[in-house]
């Protein structure tokens, strides 16, 4: 499916649901694809791209940094705590914020630094134990942890579980965000970016729908 298609079913999405398109950003998921594909993309204009591992990410995105101007770089995997310098210096986002430890991590290196991606909390709203993501019980006591270090905490994220109608995970996590006053959620992804935005998603990550099946690629 093309890029311009993508934008068109979201733009159709935000009708139905009596929003502005402006108000959802495609997050372009550039994970393990052949730079090719990427480059065909940033040359039809998308500049907002997800990646889940940092070192996948720095291989790749510098250099077309060099070639295209106002990439913007989300980081939407797992983040290990030896990681979280070079994140912060790679991406404008980050949306796996999932434990204290992260989150102090975060806070030394943006008071050292004088600068912070916007983080988004991930939350683990189907309680899987195998996926990253604060528990929803303690999600409001995370938050207000974050706020304490004074990190710019820009809105919630969730993976549901992909065995479970999402409606019910994507209508929880934006309970959470509500109650808390946070205004980005980040959720919806290829097969079900539509439905996220019926549920107030305000940034959606697409891979596979823009740029193909990733082959041989389980994660
Ligand atoms: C890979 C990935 C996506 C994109 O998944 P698709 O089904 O290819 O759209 C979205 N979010 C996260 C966290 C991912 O790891």
């Amino acid at each position: 499916m093309s890029l311009s298609e993508i934008r068109s079913r979201i733009a159709t999405a935000c009708d139905a649901a009596g929003r502005d398109t402006a108000d959802v950003t495609l997050i372009a998921v550039s994970k393990v694809q052949p730079l090719e594909r990427v480059q065909a993309v940033l040359d039809e204009g998308q500049r907002v791209f997800g990646e889940n591992r940092v070192q996948e990410a720095a291989s790749k995105w510098p250099g077309f940094r060099e070639s295209y101007d106002g990439i913007e770089l989300h980081l939407i995997g797992p983040l290990q705590s030896n990681k979280v310098r070079q994140a912060m210096e790679l991406a404008q986002a980050i949306h796996s914020v999932d434990r204290p430890k992260l989150a102090t991590a975060i806070a030394r290196i943006a008071d050292e630094t004088g600068n912070c991606p916007e983080l988004f909390i991930q939350v683990n709203t189907g309680e899987e134990p195998q996926k990253a993501g604060i528990l929803p019980a303690e999600a409001d006591g995370f938050i207000a942890e974050c706020r304490a270090l004074s990190l710019p905490v820009k809105g919630l994220m969730c993976i549901p579980p992909v065995e479970e109608e999402a409606s019910l995970h994507f209508a929880l996590l934006a309970k959470i965000a509500a109650r808390n006053g946070l205004p980005g959620l980040s959720m919806g992804m290829s097969g079900d970016f539509e439905k996220a935005i019926s549920f107030g998603a305000t940034h959606v990550r697409v891979g596979s729908a823009i740029f193909g099946q990733r082959e041989g690629y389980t994660g």
